[in-house]
């Protein structure tokens, strides 16, 4: 029986020790904290995932939560005016629904999982030298440690790295009590809001360790007026803020947030990061070589809410990669080879990701106004989140976009 080694109990390393335990593989996760730590711990993400990755989990039969959690039907884009109007309103429908279930309660159940059905759960924080170790001691070494501090055992890839620091100040707060939207009622929808030149604000329900919620998620311009998290260390204070700059910048917004009140202690998160795609392979000092999955070689900003969604392609990538080899040794060319293949699908995220970074051209902002009047374009944006190759052939380039829209409009 193969012998794998995974560092990382997140979406991907996760679902692939899952995937692989299914298969007979001899699977071993280290963990720096428990089931009940992460439970009982704070919101790492808003982790809103799109049909395909929630598709992968349904095939690795671990979609334990899909009929508490809110289904989302819908994908919405707002525009502020100067005048705190809205210059764009629309809502596009999602052909597969997406999901968000609270990374703390997936984890922690998909480790309890893992654990009962056989697996070796080690709670340890691995060290580069525990690598060292161990590399010789398993087939296969994969890195899913988030973008915790082994990442920078892997090169960083500049070519594909347009940024070297931050572009947006993260700040996530769950709440129960808030309204729903006046125009849909019947409808579950994540909204984007766009503050033109300040930053974004996204609202999306969740399913939380308290039930049902949804997540106030600001995007704010570094240095900015949302940019105003950094040091609060109180919850209620963090809350406060939000409720304050949902008032002055989206007052529609801040209509259905005058009820609520947080999930937990620790339904709130800030911080920032700076987008960074890494080479594959980390090279060990014995050595040995280990295989790097998910955030930890291609970390995007979460404006387009891409991460889980990408971890979850990745680990679905990867379990056939090491499937398809069958007893063959999993070398440093093979390495290179799974992360190609995961590499097709990750560079349609980078790149679109990165461009949603960036001030709105004028086509884009062409594009964003016709979802007003046209439907289809409404739909195709918001379906995008779940196939983001699609932009390729309509978003980026002004030629492109333009006799789109003329086939739409006629
Ligand atoms: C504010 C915010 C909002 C987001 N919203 C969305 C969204 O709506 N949709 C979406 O798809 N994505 C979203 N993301 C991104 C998404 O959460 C991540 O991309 C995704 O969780 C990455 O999965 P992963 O398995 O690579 O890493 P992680 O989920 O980060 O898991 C890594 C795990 O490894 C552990 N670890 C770290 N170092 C070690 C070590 N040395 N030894 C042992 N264990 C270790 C960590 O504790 C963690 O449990 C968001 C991210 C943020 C920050």
């Amino acid at each position: 029986m193969r012998k794998i080694l995974i560092v990382g109990a997140g979406q991907a390393g996760l679902q692939l020790a899952l995937g692989l335990q299914s298969h007979g593989y001899d699977v071993t996760v280290m963990s720096n904290r428990t089931a009940d730590e992460i439970r009982g711990g704070r919101v790492m993400s808003t982790q809103c995932m799109f049909h395909t990755a929630l598709q992968h989990e349904r095939d690795t039969e671990i979609n334990f939560w899909e009929s508490q959690a809110p289904r989302i039907q819908g994908l919405g884009v707002s525009v502020a005016a100067p005048d705190s109007s809205r210059a764009v309103n629309w809502l596009g429908h999602l052909d597969g629904y997406a999901q968000s279930v609270d990374q703390r309660v997936k984890m922690a159940g998909w480790m309890e999982t893992f654990a009962q059905r056989g697996g070796q759960l080690v709670i340890h924080g691995a060290a580069v030298s525990d690598l060292d170790f161990f590399a010789r001691r398993y087939d296969l070494v994969l890195v899913a440690a988030g973008k915790g501090e082994l990442g920078s055992m892997f090169e960083r890839d500049p070519a594909r790295s347009p940024h070297e620091t931050p572009q947006r100040a993260l700040a996530v707060a769950y709440v129960h009590g808030m309204g729903p939207r006046p125009e849909h009622p019947e409808t579950e929808a994540v909204r984007c809001n766009l503050v033109p030149g300040v930053g974004e604000l996204f609202v999306m329900p969740t399913f939380t360790t308290s039930g049902r919620a949804d997540i106030l998620f600001w995007e704010g311009i570094p240095g900015g007026p949302l940019d105003a998290f950094q040091g609060v260390k109180d919850p209620q204070e963090h809350l406060a803020t939000s409720l304050e700059l949902l008032e002055r910048y989206l007052p529609w917004e801040y209509a259905r947030a005058t009820q609520v009140e947080l999930t937990d202690a620790g339904g709130t998160l800030a911080g920032r990061y700076a987008p960074t795609v890494r080479k594959p392979v980390g090279r060990l000092p014995g050595g040995g070589a280990v295989l790097g999955v998910a955030d930890v070689v291609v970390a995007n900003d979460p404006i387009t809410g891409q991460g889980s969604n990408s971890a979850s392609k990745c680990a679905a990538t990867y379990l056939a990669a090491i499937l398809e080899r069958g007893d063959e040794p999993f070398d440093e060319e093979w390495m290179q080879g799974a992360f190609a293949r995961y590499w097709a699908t990750a560079q349609h995220v980078t790149k679109w990701t990165n461009a949603m970074l960036a001030p709105p051209p004028e086509h884009v902002l062409q594009l964003l106004g016709a979802g007003n009047e046209l439907q289809a374009v409404a739909d195709r944006f918001a379906n995008g989140f779940d196939d983001p190759s699609d932009f390729e052939e309509w978003f980026f380039e002004p030629e492109k976009a333009a006799a789109y829209l003329e086939r739409v409009s006629g």
